[in-house]
């Protein structure tokens, strides 16, 4: 299967981008209590990132995000730093994570960035590549499964945020505080993608490479789909708060993906 010859199902609610020499990362859970890890990506956005044509963000560039029109200082920040970069004339690509799907229309003016949609076809060197947050293949999580098909509805999010922002925060503040209880009994497996549901999302699209975050389990992982040995890259998540720091991103070198470590 060809770029050119996607299923119709697949080719209507996938964004298509073509991509020249991206910086991908995802994970930052960027968040008021860590400091470092916010001076890290403003370095990054600075000195990193302009050595490439694009920044793709693939989801959970957020701890929590519970509106574009909460005035907290990271998120300002934040998009002050994506935008100097978007000035600079890279172009800025941003994907929902689990944490951070209310990121809106607003916030990607500030920052100058686009928002993908989950999955995103990209066309990286004339090679055809699947990008996603990756919580869609961790299907033997039922209960988050069922909590995501709630929390990704229009209605849902457009209820939410009609209640005023100090009650969202209140709502999110649970919310994380339930899951991570619930994430602590589970076992590890439960909490990573599912093989078959990425070798069959990598079918459909016709690709040889699926480049995902959120399992916070960077490397390459080989699959087979079709008889065709294919690569899953999966993105560091970035904590340089707590011992020992962690964080990085993937990029091309002579034509091969290769992750590049932050905090070595
Ligand atoms: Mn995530």
């Amino acid at each position: 299967m060809t770029w050119f010859s996607l299923p119709p199902a697949l080719a209507a609610r996938t964004d298509r981008i073509a991509l020249r020499d991206p910086a991908l990362i995802s994970d930052l859970h960027l968040n008021a209590a860590q400091p470092a890890t916010r001076a890290a990506f403003v370095r990054f956005c600075a000195e990193l990132a302009p050595q490439h044509a694009e920044l793709v963000i693939l989801g959970d560039l957020f701890e929590f995000w519970a509106g574009d029109d909460d005035p907290d200082t990271v998120g300002r920040d934040v998009a002050g730093a994506l935008a100097q970069l978007a000035q600079r004339g890279v172009r800025v690509y941003l994907m929902h994570g689990n944490r951070d799907l209310l990121l809106g229309s607003a916030f990607c003016a500030r920052a100058g960035a686009r928002l993908l949609a989950d999955p995103t076809l990209a066309l990286v060197d004339g090679r055809a590549v699947l990008l996603t947050h990756g919580d869609a293949y961790c299907t033997r999580d039922v209960d988050y499964m069922k909590f995501r098909r709630k929390a990704r509805g229009a209605l849902f999010q457009k209820l939410f945020l009609t209640r005023p922002l100090a009650r969202r925060r209140a709502l999110i503040g649970q919310a994380r505080a339930t899951s991570e209880a619930a994430k602590a009994a589970k076992a590890m497996q439960i909490m990573d993608v599912t093989p078959a549901e990425v070798e069959q999302a990598m079918a459909n699209a016709g690709v040889h490479t699926l480049i995902h975050g959120h399992t916070h389990r960077p490397g390459r992982y080989p699959h087979v789909v079709g008889g065709h040995a294919v690569t899953r890259w999966v993105l560091p998540d970035w904590n340089l708060d707590t011992a020992p720091p962690r964080g990085g991103y993937l990029r091309l070198r002579d034509g091969d993906w290769e992750l590049a470590d932050l905090a070595a």
